[in-house]
């Protein structure tokens, strides 16, 4: 995809794309946003997690799940965001099938919180991104179209079990301007809110989604070009690939003197193309009003204080603590910093061997195994624990590296215990210099071809008679102290 790429960097250099992002994710609460119908409705059987409250009954209240407030208060925190002592739930009013009450309860002029941003790193460069706000809303239900799209559907069904799922919506200020940068500020954005525990981040799944809002600007231009609203994106390479094409279609378009409509477009993976799906509404046709059942929010500062206490070390402060503490390159520690659990993973293997040794094998030979196999390291047989046992018998001298990494396949799979294990096997490194001059003597006697090869300068020749001597050894010589010997006896 050179082509695309050469493309954009062109239409880049003309004009100023201007992004803002909206994201949409479920709250990881037990039940409903205004009812007590569990919220974990995946794999459940179509609209058995309903009650009259989702289902839109006559005569039926809502009451607000506190946890949800609490987890967008929370969100809120971890992004900066101020947090407003009064909130209120509004009315969002449109007509659709998969919305049973004919309006959505939204936020509207009252969010629960307001001006956040986030950092995010792209290449070398440090773009902060402001969050405009961040609100709770209601989740609709799901449509199932026969025949694939509405459109060509001769029937079509609705599961009501997401309907009144609690929803975070985080508006994003049109602070992005590449396609990489938006990729970039989503993933950060996904990895802050797993971070929390507020979201499982499953873009597949969709409770975390995004939709873009793109508008090119052309040099010295007054206020923002018009802009075309993207969805219908399902992961972050679709964000990035919808918004490249995106800028290129609108780029062509004023190229040629054309005007942008201001609209609603769909991205189709298929065609690699975004299509236009319907005119965009203003708020002004939701004729949005307060939510008479529903009584206005006060948050106290104590609750604020409270919960802030609640927040965890956020990825980026972390990534920076093991730069400090541990010594780490700044690849390394984002590599391991990924996830809370990667992170405890390599805090434990740190706290029993050198830091540097840890995060050696945790990127290199347990990567390799956690691909392969599907298991991360604390599901595996061997476990953390178990991992620091071997990698404290390297860093004692009882077995060296190589010995360790056969041992690291093995008990990765079946479990067991390293020490007994080498003790059992007899795999402990041969360190001795008396026994290993013995052995030293018998392959320098057998080999006068390296021998002779290696007083007449050739540095290789070493090599091989070391790997005599590993043969001899099964492997558990140390090497270094090999190195040195055969050099003695060689002068
Ligand atoms: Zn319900």
């Amino acid at each position: 995809m050179i082509q695309v790429e050469e493309q954009l960097d062109a239409v880049l250099a003309r004009y100023q794309a201007v992004i803002g992002l909206e994201v949409h994710a479920q709250l990881l609460t037990r039940s409903k946003m205004f009812c007590a119908c569990s919220a974990g409705y995946h794999d459940a059987p179509p609209n058995s997690h309903t009650c009259p409250v989702c289902l839109a009954l006559p005569g039926v209240l809502p009451v607000i799940n506190r946890q949800a407030v609490e987890y967008t208060i929370l969100t809120a925190l971890a992004l900066d965001c101020e947090i407003p002592e009064f909130s209120k739930f509004d009315r969002k009013n449109y007509f659709y099938p998969d919305l049973p009450k004919g309006y959505q309860i939204s936020q509207f002029d009252l969010p629960l919180s307001l001006n956040g941003h986030l950092d995010v790193l792209v290449g070398d460069e440090v773009v902060r991104a402001g969050i405009t706000r961040v609100h709770l809303e209601e989740d609709t239900g799901t449509m199932h179209h026969a025949g694939d799209v509405l459109q060509s559907a001769t029937s079509s069904v609705v599961n009501l079990n997401r309907c009144g799922v609690p929803l975070m919506e985080i508006v994003g200020e049109p602070d992005l301007h590449t396609p990489e940068q938006a990729r970039e500020y989503l993933q950060r954005l996904r990895q802050v809110l797993v971070y929390i525990g507020v979201n499982d981040g499953n873009l597949e799944r969709g409770s975390f989604r995004c939709d873009a809002n793109v508008s090119l600007q052309q040099p010295g231009a007054l206020g923002f070009g018009t802009k075309v609203e993207v969805k219908n994106m399902n992961s972050f390479r679709a964000v990035q690939k919808a918004l490249e094409s995106e800028i290129l279609r609108q780029a062509d378009m004023l190229d040629r003197g054309e005007r942008i409509v201001q609209e609603t477009r769909g991205w189709v993976e298929a065609h690699g193309t975004t299509i236009s799906q319907r005119s965009k509404e203003g708020a002004s046709d939701y004729k949005y009003f307060p939510e008479p059942d529903l009584p206005p929010m006060h948050i106290t500062r104590d609750m604020v204080e409270r919960i802030r206490a609640e927040l965890p070390e956020l990825p980026e402060a972390k990534r920076r603590r093991f730069e400090t503490q541990y010594g780490l390159s700044a690849y390394e520690a984002s590599v391991v910093t990924q996830t809370q659990d990667d992170a405890g993973t390599f805090e434990t293997l740190a706290s029993g061997v050198d830091a540097k040794i840890a995060v050696n094998w945790f990127m290199g030979d347990v990567a390799r195994l956690a691909n392969i196999t599907g298991v991360k390291l604390q599901d595996s047989g061997l476990g953390v624990k178990g991992l620091v046992a071997l990698l404290k018998l390297v860093a004692a001298g009882t077995i060296n590296g190589s010995i360790a990494k056969g041992l690291l396949d093995e008990l990765y799979a079946t479990g067991g215990d390293a020490v007994q294990l080498v003790q059992e096997r007899g795999l402990g490194q041969v360190s001795d210099a008396g026994e290993l001059g013995t052995i030293l003597d018998e392959v320098i006697a057998s080999n006068p071809n390296a021998v002779n090869d290696f007083r007449g300068g050739k540095e290789a020749a070493l090599q091989s008679l070391m790997g005599q001597v590993m043969k001899a050894t099964r492997g558990r010589a140390d090497a270094k102290l090999v190195n040195t010997l055969l050099r003695e006896r060689l002068g």
